[in-house]
């Protein structure tokens, strides 16, 4: 019918939270712990992080939540993961962002020992994602949520076309190098691009991370293309009481008659970056425990 499938990223990411489920019952000795550190009082961090505790619960894991006020200094907050890296208790850490101005984020995010990097934001991290026959401990959560989302859903990678929208430390460039792991042959456009809607044109993959509202049109789209929106912006809406509604960077009713699939926003790529953090928790519990088998 010319209109495009669409990628479930909240039945994906359901099922992923069910095999975490499974592996951390499984596991005899450990369970598996996420710290959360919140600084001050932004209203959308404290509620990713109260997200992400809940979302820990549901799996079997447990969570260890640190919150500093507004004013705590870098040192109070480096203090703060220092203690929680000598935690045996602790598997994962995780740095609630944005810090507070004035806060070096990278200070802070350097301070977290690799091992309990589930965010995969440490710079050594990043650095061995980018290198070849190198292994990162962790992939950051959204990123590997955005392949995880194309591998389930059949999608090959190998040898593809790929063209990410932005750069970002976050999402764009983590994503671009993901899929070169993949095998893709990758183009990462941004804000100096030129002519960005004719180098869209030549992907089999399209991963969306710019932050503009439903921006990436269907003209600008190869037929049968992949379409990933890790875009979230919100558009007014006078019809929802909030006055607003979640959107992608994608025009999502225009580009489903173009694409072959395509993920929704919300319920396409949101929830798989919940799902990839725990993954990443489980995971380096399930190495603590066969570490201290050896
Ligand atoms: P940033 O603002 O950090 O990066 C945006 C990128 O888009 C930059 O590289 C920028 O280019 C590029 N860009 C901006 N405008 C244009 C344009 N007109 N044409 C081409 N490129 C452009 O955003 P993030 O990467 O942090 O986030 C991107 C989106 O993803 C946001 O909507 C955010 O809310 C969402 N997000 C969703 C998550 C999820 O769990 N689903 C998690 C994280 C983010 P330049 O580098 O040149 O400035």
């Amino acid at each position: 019918d010319g209109l495009g499938g669409i990628i479930d990223g909240k039945a994906i990411a359901a099922e992923i939270r069910a095999e975490i489920r499974n592996d951390v019952s499984s596991l005899s000795s450990v369970i598996p712990g996420l710290a959360t550190v919140l600084v001050g009082e932004r209203k959308d961090s404290a509620t990713y992080v109260r997200m992400k505790i809940k979302a820990c619960s549901e799996c079997g894991m447990e969570s260890i939540h640190r919150a500093l006020p507004a004013d705590a200094t870098e040192g109070d907050i480096i203090a703060v993961v220092r203690a929680l890296n000598e935690d045996a208790c602790v598997h994962g850490i995780l740095v609630q962002l944005p810090l507070p101005d004035g806060i070096n984020e990278e200070n802070v995010l350097s301070e977290i020992s690799i091992e309990k990097d589930v965010d995969g934001f440490h710079p050594l991290n990043i650095g061995k994602l980018a290198m070849r026959g190198r292994e990162p401990l962790f992939a950051p959560c959204t990123p590997r949520g955005c392949i995880e989302l194309l591998k389930r859903s059949g999608v090959e990678i190998s040898g593809k076309e790929a063209v990410v929208v932005g750069r970002s430390n976050i999402v764009g460039l983590p994503v671009s190098l993901l899929l070169m792991h993949e095998n893709a042959t990758v183009t990462i456009t941004h804000s100096r691009t030129v002519d960005l809607a004719s180098v869209v044109r030549r992907a089999d993959i399209v991963v969306a991370a710019v932050g503009r509202t439903e921006m990436v049109k269907a003209d600008w789209l190869k037929p049968g293309c992949v379409v990933i929106d890790v875009g979230m912006n919100s558009k007014p809406d006078s019809t929802r009481k909030s006055g607003y509604r979640l959107v992608g960077d994608v025009d999502f009713e225009g580009c489903r008659k173009k694409a072959s699939l395509v993920t929704p926003v919300p319920g396409g790529v949101g929830p798989m970056t919940i799902a990839m953090l725990l993954r990443n928790c489980a995971d380096a519990a399930m190495k603590c425990e066969k570490s201290a088998a050896q």
